[in-house]
């Protein structure tokens, strides 16, 4: 599958990794809003938000664990955002569900971004 996030999962494509465990891949973001800014993925190809269902959701459930944990051991008890993007309005680029995790100044909130 033509996937981006498939291959950086695989090693195909490189990437900073700040986590992983055999559900799910967390890597820091390209190109960073914020001084934090990483992507937490499930290992399973998920296209969208869109595309959670009874079968598959556990995966979500693992991932917020897995957030608050490195929130916990990146000391961001100042506050953290997590966001993902679902289809063409959301701005979604990349069509593996992710979950950004934004950290590391004081964010905004609008329609455009939440920036
Ligand atoms: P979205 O716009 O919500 O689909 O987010 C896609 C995110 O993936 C963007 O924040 C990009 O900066 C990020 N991104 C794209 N390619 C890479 C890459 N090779 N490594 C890390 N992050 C990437
Ligand atoms: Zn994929």
């Amino acid at each position: 599958m033509d996937c981006l996030f498939c291959k950086i999962i695989n090693g195909e494509i490189p990437s900073k990794k700040v986590y992983e465990d055999d559900m799910v891949y967390a890597f820091h973001d390209i190109s960073p809003i914020a001084p934090v800014h990483f992507l937490v993925i499930p290992k399973e190809h998920i296209s969208s938000a869109a595309g959670i269902t009874s079968e598959n959701s556990a995966v979500v459930a693992h991932i917020f664990e897995v957030i608050a944990k490195l929130a916990e051991e990146m000391k961001l008890d100042k506050g953290f955002r997590v966001i993902t993007n679902c289809g063409d309005d959301a701005g979604q680029t990349v069509h593996h569900i992710h979950f950004h995790v934004v950290a590391g100044k004081q964010l905004g909130w609008s329609s455009e971004q939440g920036d």
